[in-house]
């Protein structure tokens, strides 16, 4: 009888009961919990190279033979640390030398002992002429019989529980796939994938290959196989989100006169990208179905009046628009933007934000919330009005990063599918607007307006501030502003950073002629707003401020952007920032100080001195941080995929949309039995409850 997912691990033929025991123990009982498994990465432990030593950037796995141990003590406090000297086990550079340190570790004695020979993986390292590895991951080569599974192939490494090791379950695994036939698990992806790229495979294949594989080659394949498993998966699910929206029924929304009056009264002329943009929002506000359409542009490219253009839709169709911001200084610059420009159209613009409401202060700013109000502009406090959202036409969401997918599901409900456009500056590979918003429509401003002055980037220590001041008095003397910018508001004994606090002293001294405002995350929001208004309004000429400024803040006469100990910010940070000047008609200059001798910060900022291209900036920063950082938070509450790495591969990731929308077509239920176990995670109605977590 040949083995099945569901036979015991009792079951497995050639797998020592103790070892069945141990994976009890962990919870591991059934074969399908073993194979499902996945290793997390592979060592090739069939090179050459195993047997020679090299220091390196890049951690390698060695085959070596212990020769000497000891552990050394040094201090009065007992610190100290196990060493194993070891030499390759084989091969022509039998002799060389290498030492494993442990710190710290002393009972590492009882562990490692002469004449072992381990598979050790780690960084090599060179110092005072010799060769080392600190605490290297190792696994001790014991008996004959097992050595054979555990070296000289492919062998895979897997993230562990407590109770299990390495060797432990990679034992269990070789024997469970050893005992699996060829077809013990049905494909998930239909039979269409098999062409091409993917002959040859199917998922019980990439399974048993993903733990042995024979070349890296097949490890690849399988790999690539089971991330296009995964992806299909979550483009079963956009796809059909995006399709349940479509038919939900929406109104149309057609633009007349309003939308020509508004553009004809702007003070500047819409970019192409502009223009194309709207034109793009415009035809699917016009068509019943409800829009769901990201507006993706760099810092500065101009996304408001779009915005502002697309809701004249909505109202001349006799429905209410919102527009929603991240931040309370956000909407209220939305606010002062919409009153300026939509006020003389005749039309009546609310704001609504937290803590207006809860004060009543909205009704000494723009008479009461109400059907009358064509436009309402807030934070998502606006969500929690059930009333206020019951007559919408169209939602804005801007900056869409700091909202998360919850907020947009909820507001869905509420306004009973308006059309919905959610804009943000953060460049997303097209792999991701697949994926992440893959049930969105995007439209991309890749063009800046031409009338703007240069914005001229620096790098620069920070004991260079004397000149810095002196410079800055010159842009003030001539009517500009400035943005400092500090990363925190105490000073931290543990950091050590000038906070805003205390540069907001330094400041004022320095700049005696001019008047120097103070912007931080704990002023309550109406100090918050009375700083910005004043820094809006001129009366400041000075802002200094934590990073609450980040997004979206538009003052196109401030120049001039300093930021202290810009190390501590990432890549795209730092250019979201640098989006606060560079508005206007003038250069402007944006300075990065950071201390003197940290020249990794000096070579990682350099690239914000070459380019202001956002999309460049995010590549780099996704190289030096890596997907899964990048991933983790732009996923927003969505469970981390195993394969995200494989994301970067648009080819990949389009194979997957073509199936998912071929399923949909044919079985829009997902009633074929391959599909079973799928169904739930494409249904699954994301309750904003239960995304908000
Ligand atoms: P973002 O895309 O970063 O949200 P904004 O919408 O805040 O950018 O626009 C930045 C500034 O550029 C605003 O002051 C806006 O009025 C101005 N602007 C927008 N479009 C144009 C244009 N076509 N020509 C000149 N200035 C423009
Ligand atoms: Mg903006």
């Amino acid at each position: 009888m040949s083995l099945s997912l569901d036979s015991p691990l009792t079951a497995v033929p050639d797998l020592p009961p103790r070892l069945v025991k141990v994976l009890e123990k962990e919870g591991l009982t059934k074969v399908a919990e073993v194979i499902s498994w996945l290793p997390f990465r592979h060592e090739d432990r069939t090179r050459d190279d195993l047997a020679s030593f090299q220091a390196s950037e890049v951690p390698a796995c060695h085959q070596v033979l212990v020769t000497k141990t000891g552990n050394k003590f040094f201090g009065r406090r007992g610190s100290g640390m196990f060493e194993a000297q070891v030499e390759p086990s084989a091969g022509a550079s039998m002799g060389q030398l290498l030492t494993l340190r442990w710190w710290n570790m002393p009972f590492m004695s009882r562990v490692i002992a002469e004449g072992q020979r381990l598979i050790v993986y780690g960084k090599v390292k060179e110092f005072k002429g010799r060769l080392a590895i600190d605490h290297p991951e190792y696994e001790i080569l014991d008996d004959d019989e097992t050595q054979a599974i555990h070296s000289g192939r492919i062998t895979p490494v897997y993230r562990l529980k407590a109770g299990v090791t390495q060797k432990t379950l990679r034992t269990a695994t070789w024997h469970v796939v050893q005992a699996l036939g060829d077809d013990f698990t049905a494909d998930i992806l239909p039979p269409a994938s098999e062409a091409g790229e993917f002959a040859g495979w199917n998922r019980a294949r990439a399974l048993k290959t993903i733990h042995f594989a024979d070349t890296m080659e097949h490890l690849e394949r399988a790999r690539r196989y089971l991330a296009l498993e995964e992806f299909y998966g979550y483009q079963l699910r956009v796809v059909r989100r995006r399709r349940a929206v479509l038919e939900s029924g929406g109104h149309a929304h057609v633009a007349g006169p309003l939308a020509r009056d508004f553009e004809s009264a702007l003070p500047f002329e819409m970019t192409g990208a502009q223009k194309r943009s709207l034109l793009e929002i415009q035809r699917d506000m016009a068509s019943r179905a409800p829009m769901n359409r990201l507006l993706h542009g760099d810092v500065g490219s101009g996304k408001t009046v779009v915005a502002f253009a697309a809701m004249l839709g909505a109202v001349e169709s006799g429905k209410q628009a919102a527009l929603m911001a991240p931040t309370q200084i956000l909407a209220e610059q939305h606010f002062n933007t919409a009153r300026k420009w939509l006020e003389p159209l005749g039309l009546n613009v609310a704001l609504r934000t937290g803590t207006r409401a809860e004060e009543g202060g909205l009704e000494l700013l723009n008479g009461k919330m109400s059907d009358k109000n064509h436009i309402l502009i807030g934070t998502h406090a606006l969500l929690h009005d059930a009333d206020l959202v019951k007559n919408l036409g169209l939602v804005v969401i801007d900056e869409q990063h700091k909202f998360g997918v919850a907020q947009r599901a909820r507001l869905i409900q509420k306004g009973n599918t308006p059309d919905v456009l959610v804009m943000t500056a953060t460049p997303i590979p097209r792999t991701l607007t697949l994926t992440i918003y893959g049930d969105l429509d995007v439209s991309t401003i890749d063009e800046r307006p031409k009338a703007r002055g240069k914005i001229v980037t620096k790098v620069r220590p920070l004991t260079k501030q004397a000149e810095a001041a002196k410079f800055l008095n010159g842009q003030l003397e001539e009517g500009r502003q400035a943005y400092l910018v500090y990363p925190l508001i105490e000073e931290s004994e543990k950091l050590d950073v000038t906070a805003a606090k205390k540069g907001y002293e330094q400041w004022c001294k320095l700049l005696p002629h001019f008047s120097v405002g103070l912007l931080h995350g704990k002023l309550s929001a109406e100090e918050k707003d009375f700083v910005m208004r004043d820094f809006r309004a001129g009366k400041l000429d000075v802002l200094v401020s934590t990073t609450v400024i980040e997004v979206g803040v538009d003052v196109p006469n401030a120049t001039v952007m300093y930021v202290h100990h810009a190390e501590r910010y990432g890549l795209a940070q730092l250019h979201q920032l640098r989006g606060r000047i560079g508005r206007g008609e003038h250069a402007s200059y944006c300075v990065l100080f950071v201390p003197d001798k940290d020249d990794e910060a000096k070579s990682r900022l350099a690239i914000l001195e070459e380019t202001d291209d956002g999309f460049r900036i995010s590549e780099e920063d996704l190289k030096r941080r890596g997907p899964g950082d990048v991933l983790g938070k732009a996923q927003s509450g969505q469970a981390p995929l195993k394969f995200a790495e494989l994301l970067a591969d648009t080819r990949l990731v389009r194979l997957a949309r073509q199936l998912a929308e071929k399923t949909l077509d044919e079985d829009p239920q997902l009633r074929a039995p391959r599909l079973a176990e799928m169904r739930p995670f494409v249904f699954k109605e994301e309750t904003p409850q239960a995304m908000m977590q």
